[in-house]
């Protein structure tokens, strides 16, 4: 095989076999095929597309170019879930507890975050003395003795996808539906789920700002996992606005702790129940929706997923005592409001710019391994299609910087459209999509 004759056979619209998709991979990985190859492949396949069966090999083709975690020590269906990525989504910290509660084991291998804030294992980090590098046998043990892991990867997830990636990024080849799809599902599948629920976001927020666009790749994903063996529904939401109303790391874990008890709902909670509910039913828990709902209002109204937490924090080393007294997580030195000019109807929430703001604060990482600030972000209590009168609150910003303050107030101010017409935001909840189903509710 010759990489150029790989590259001419996509460029010409055909479909690559197996063992083609398998030649590219490892030889790439092995150093033996060139990144110039690569990209005139993958640029082929931006404006080809592939089959069904094509993006499951290539999938496959990355989760064997590293470890593999094995979790099959761990009693039950292990079902995870994933989000494409989104502004205020904290849904991991509530889910994760609330879900293992209901007894599904949640075995979850999380990230640090890139962009607008951090990523799972940050936020948990904003409790004292959180330990996100268990052993193998450690993370095995926890789940097994209460459910409940959520610790960073460990040995080298798809190492072609974190090849591939770099390459993509610097030559306009990331927004290719089977890329996107197989770089998210390789390294789902190596962290070893047997299910999985993913979360695919769409608005000016998301990856996929158009609906269309967003059920193409859960759709895309969706046929991967089945293709693989490992069910897997998505769920499309919106991302026209922050999901919940904390931006910033401590600050999504008091709110995350504030819907656990019981005291905040709101969507990031009615998503947290669609997410949760799925789970169990992927999770063999229930087969009915409502119960698998049922079951974990029962839990949060019980305190048992709050406790859950306490459990995963204090297995972890963490000072869970935060869980019930949030004055010991960390607060940022000032706080200032942004208030609206005029009266009428919130438009648009601008959820990208209300990211890059948080990310000004200092809530984020412009690059890799750049240190972020635990305490500071953004509060936003307003919602795309309420109506909002002058000199109401829209934004609190947290900060510990003055002049980064002023940068992201600056930033807010075009982040929120006010008009006289009153506009309909995306529904929390856009559509399902299933192995034999499709939903939409646009
Ligand atoms: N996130 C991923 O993990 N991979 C992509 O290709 C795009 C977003
Ligand atoms: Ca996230």
């Amino acid at each position: 095989m010759r990489p150029y004759d790989i590259i001419r056979k996509k460029r010409d619209g055909h479909s690559l076999t197996e063992a083609e998709i398998n030649w590219l991979i490892e030889g790439y990985v092995a150093g033996e095929i060139k990144d110039y190859h690569m990209v005139a492949w993958a640029m082929a396949v931006f404006f080809r597309g592939m089959e069904r069966q094509e993006v499951a090999w290539l999938t496959q083709a990355m989760v064997n170019s590293g470890d593999t975690l094995d979790l099959s020590a761990i009693e039950g269906i292990k079902v995870d879930k994933h989000s494409t990525g989104g502004v205020g989504d904290t849904t991991t910290l509530i889910l994760a507890p609330l879900v293992a509660a209901a007894g599904v084991p949640v075995a979850k291998m999380s990230g640090r975050g890139l962009g607008h804030t951090g990523g799972t294992l940050d936020k948990l980090e904003s409790f004292q003395g959180f330990n996100v590098s268990l052993r193998p046998e450690e993370f095995v043990d926890n789940v097994n003795r209460q459910k409940i892991a959520l610790a960073g990867q460990t040995g080298t997830i798809a190492p072609a996808d974190g090849l591939l990636y770099a390459l993509r990024d610097v030559t306009a080849t990331v927004d290719s539906i089977p890329l996107i799809a197989s770089s998210v599902m390789s390294k789902k599948i190596a962290s070893g789920a047997d299910a999985l629920v993913l979360d695919v976001k769409t608005g000016n927020g998301a990856f996929m700002a158009q609906p269309q666009d967003a059920f193409a790749l859960a759709r895309t994903m969706v046929d991967i996992g089945e293709v693989l063996g490992r069910r897997t529904v998505a769920v499309v939401t919106a991302m026209d606005r922050p999901l919940g109303r904390a931006v910033g790391n401590a600050l999504e874990v008091k709110e995350a702790i504030g819907i656990l008890r019981g005291e905040i709902r709101g969507e990031l909670w009615d998503l947290c129940l669609e997410l949760g509910s799925r789970m169990l039913v992927l999770g063999g828990r229930t087969q009915s929706l409502t119960r698998a709902r049922m079951l974990l209002e029962e839990k949060l109204r019980s305190g048992e997923a709050l406790n859950k937490l306490k459990e995963l924090v204090t297995a972890q080393g963490g000072d869970a005592k935060a869980v019930d007294d949030l004055s010991l997580l960390p607060y940022a030195a000032y706080q200032e409001e942004l208030k609206a000019e005029t009266e009428g109807w919130l438009q648009e929430t601008y959820a990208l710019g209300i990211g890059a703001a948080a990310l000004t604060l200092g809530a984020g990482r412009a690059s890799k391994g750049d240190k972020i600030d635990l305490a500071v972000g953004l509060e936003i209590p307003v919602r795309p299609g309420e109506r909002i009168a002058k000199g109401q609150t829209l934004a609190i910003l947290h900060a510990n910087d003055r002049q980064r303050m002023e940068e992201a107030r600056d930033q807010l101010g075009t982040c929120f459209v006010v008009g006289q017409e009153r506009v309909m935001p995306l529904p929390l909840i856009c559509g399902v999509v299933d192995r034999d189903s499709q939903i939409s509710h646009l």
